[in-house]
This record gives C-alpha cells, sequence and structure tokens, in this order.
C-alpha cells in the first residue's frame, strides 16, 4: 500500500469516526502470525494513524484458512488479537492458532455433552450475557441460562417484586415480595412492605447460584436507559431483552448494532376489541437482531416508533413503563406459560447459534406465535438503506463502538453507586 492510499483512507477514518484495520492474507490453515516485515511496518506507521485517526484503535488483520491474527493499536496501549467472533446464525470463533484442548467436562453435564460436545459446555462457560429486565420473561431466561451453564450473566433491572410477581417471577418467594407487610391495613406498614421487598436481579441471582455455584453473577439494580448501566454491556456476547418499553428497545437495538452484540427480544401480548372487549388475540414474539442488514433490526421493523418513544419520556413513568407498555387497546395480562413460548424460542435460538446446530447462513426471522390458533408466523426481514442503526451509511452508528454514543440519558451519580443489598441477603 502505498503512502498516498494510507493517507487518504485514514483521513477518512477520521472523518467518519471509523477504524483503520488493513486487512491481508497468509496461506496456510488453522494457524497464522504476522511477519516481521508485517510487524516493522506497524511499528513505523501506527503511531501516526493514531493521531490522524484521533485514537484509532487502528491496525492490522492478517488471515489464514480457519485462523486470526491481529496487532491493535489504541490510545491506551497496543494489543494482540485474542480472538475474532464471526455473527450469524452460527456464531464461532477464530483464533491465531488452535486454543489448548478443552478440559474434561464437569460430568454434571454429560447430556448436554452429547448434543454440544465439552467443546460447546466450554463456549457457554466463556460466554458473558446480559438480561435485560427479570419480569416474568427474563427469570426464565435467567434460569435457563444458569443451568445451561453461561459462565458470566449481567441482570439488569431497577424493580423489586411485588405480590403480582409471585405467579411468574422464578424463585420468588411471599418474603422476597414482602407479602405479610403488604398485606397489613395500615398504610405505611404497606409502604414499608413495598421498600423491604427484595430486588429482582437479586432473585436472579440467588436462582442463578443454585443452578451454578461458580457462576459470575453481575445483578445491576438500575435502568439500561442510564449510560452507565448501558455500558456494562459493551462486551457482552450476547443480549436478552425482557423489558418492553421503547426506551430500552432503543438502547438495545444501538448496543446490538454499534458493539456488534447478537441479541433477542422476547414479548408476550394480548390484544382486546375495544367495541366487544373480548380477547382477539393472544400472542408471543421472540425476534433475533443480529447487527446487520436484514438482521431483524427493531427500528427497520418500526418496532420503535417514535410517537411511543415521546410519550414515554414526557411522562416521566419510565419506571413503570419499562414493565407494562400502557397502550389504549392492549391490556396487559401475564401468564408464565405464556411467557415460556418468547423465551423458550429465544433461548434455543441462542443455544444453537453459539453450538453450530444451526446451519450457517440461516435466517432468522422474527417469530409470532399464536397461542389460540396454535399457529407460527415468521416475519419478512426488512431493512432501511438509511437506518441509523444497521445501515452503512455515514451517520449510522454500527460497528462504531466507542466511537459514537449510546442514545441514553446521562447517569445521574446516585445511579452509578453499587445497590447495598436488599434486606433478607
Ligand atoms: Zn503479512
Ligand atoms: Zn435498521
Amino acid at each position: 500500500m502505498t503512502a498516498q492510499f494510507v493517507a487518504k483512507i485514514s483521513g477518512y477514518c477520521a472523518e467518519q469516526n471509523l477504524c483503520y484495520l488493513a486487512v491481508h492474507c497468509h496461506g496456510g490453515t488453522d494457524k497464522v502470525c504476522f511477519s516481521t516485515d508485517d510487524i516493522a511496518s506497524h511499528e513505523r506507521g501506527y503511531p501516526a494513524l493514531l493521531d490522524i485517526t484521533r485514537g484509532g484503535p487502528v491496525g492490522a488483520l492478517v488471515f489464514a484458512k480457519n485462523a486470526v491474527a491481529g496487532d491493535i493499536w489504541t490510545s491506551s496501549g497496543r494489543f494482540q488479537l485474542h480472538h475474532m467472533t464471526i455473527i450469524g446464525s452460527h456464531i464461532r470463533q477464530l483464533y491465531p492458532s488452535p486454543e489448548a484442548k478443552v478440559c474434561a467436562t464437569n460430568p454434571m453435564y454429560d447430556r448436554h455433552a452429547r448434543l454440544f460436545g465439552d467443546v460447546g459446555q466450554e463456549i457457554f462457560a466463556n460466554l458473558k450475557v446480559g438480561i435485560i429486565g427479570l419480569g416474568g420473561g427474563g427469570s426464565l431466561i435467567n434460569e435457563w441460562l444458569s443451568r445451561l451453564g453461561v459462565g458470566h450473566i449481567v441482570a439488569i433491572d431497577f424493580d423489586r417484586v411485588d405480590l403480582t410477581n409471585l405467579p411468574r417471577i422464578v424463585g420468588a418467594t411471599h418474603r422476597d415480595a414482602m407479602t405479610w407487610l403488604i398485606k397489613q391495613s395500615i398504610p405505611w406498614l404497606q409502604k414499608l412492605g413495598k421498600q423491604l421487598a427484595t430486588h429482582k436481579v437479586h432473585v436472579a441471582r440467588r436462582v442463578a447460584k443454585q443452578a451454578n455455584p461458580s457462576i459470575c453473577y453481575d445483578a445491576v439494580v438500575g435502568n439500561i436507559v442510564d449510560e452507565a448501566i448501558a455500558r456494562l454491556l459493551v462486551d457482552a456476547d450476547f443480549l436478552f431483552l425482557a423489558a418492553d418499553s421503547m426506551q430500552s428497545r432503543l438502547v438495545f437495538n444501538a448496543l446490538v448494532h454499534q458493539y456488534l452484540i447478537p441479541g433477542v427480544q422476547i414479548g408476550a401480548k394480548v390484544s382486546v376489541n375495544k367495541q366487544t372487549k373480548q380477547i382477539s388475540d393472544i400472542f408471543t414474539t421472540t425476534r433475533p437482531v443480529l447487527p446487520y442488514a436484514n438482521g431483524g433490526c427493531l427500528h427497520c421493523h418500526e418496532l420503535i416508533p417514535a410517537g411511543r418513544l415521546q410519550q414515554e419520556a414526557l411522562s416521566e413513568k419510565e419506571q413503570r413503563t419499562q414493565r407494562y407498555v400502557e397502550d389504549e387497546d392492549i391490556a396487559q395480562p401475564s401468564v408464565i406459560t405464556l411467557n415460556v413460548k418468547s423465551a423458550e424460542q429465544a433461548v434455543n435460538d441462542f443455544m444453537m447459534m453459539f453450538t453450530g446446530l444451526y446451519p450457517a447462513e440461516f435466517q432468522l426471522c422474527h417469530q409470532f406465535r399464536f397461542a389460540r390458533e396454535r399457529s407460527i408466523i415468521n416475519v419478512e426481514p426488512r431493512a432501511n438503506n438509511d437506518c441509523l442503526d444497521c445501515s452503512n451509511i455515514s451517520r449510522s452508528r454500527r460497528a462504531r463502538g466507542d466511537r459514537s454514543r449510546l442514545p441514553c440519558r446521562m447517569s445521574s451519580l446516585a445511579r452509578l453507586i453499587p445497590v447495598r443489598a436488599s434486606f433478607f441477603q
């Protein structure tokens, strides 16, 4: 590459807030490394490119068949690429050379290993997975991921368990809901009960630790709409969105595309006929979102309408709307067996994607399941060429990582302080 070419491209990267990565190929299979000439040219050129691109990262990737090595320069230092993740219906990782043999799996996972091998189990053990919303659907996902052997879960919810949650939240007890206080006739005792009830994320942590005592668990009492909370997920391997507010959809969709993290959104709805007041449809949704055009972007599917976003922002009741979308014609009953329908498909998608059980290039459509008809409908993928999340236009956040801002509100300091454990923990 001529100096002129490098100058032109790095200037473009600076202008567009992009990273500069030079990619080339060496021969061979399963193993690759830079030549001494490659390294010498990086050391000559990259300090200057870091300046030109205002902090980069800049760097180089070299491929062989089934392997990749990388030399990445950032303003805080120089790093060797550990692995690269390829996102799609089969999520897989490439390394500079074959990873050391995995150690024999815990015999507890014998039946898992018969499906996806010790390697599959090892993959789960090394994943960091975010769950946004630990209500009915999220609590199921939490239990299943823990039993699946996922090594690290970040659970985010600001809410506490209340009496009406008990039929749905896995592991929640009357003690968590402070039922004995809530049922007192004296208002201040009821209020005290609500204040002392366990946070949903702490119930979830308890359930996860029971399933897998060695799990690394971050129980975060907070709102994904706050930047400091959303940033806890930028290095996650997968995201589950089980909180149904438009603002949480907005941040989730941004995280997926800006940081290239595959995810899935779940929900359950019961729609009521306005005239007859009769229940018309009972349906659940499972919406995989992969960070590329036609990957299921929630914006392109018109699932984050601007009007609804504004409504939420104005109402100053975000804390409530994160749980329930208020809509004139949609009442919000909630039953554990319906939550299972959307959550089950989401966690199976996750499991199949990471263990290679889906064929490559398999289209993971958004799915509706109509409970009364026992039918499943797949939604055709959609992509707008000018989408600000999933397209490649210069204003799009796609793949920009830390070089773009998440659509969050600024955090107040109070929300950054780790929240004290709740009363009975
Ligand atoms: Zn080379
Ligand atoms: Zn889009």
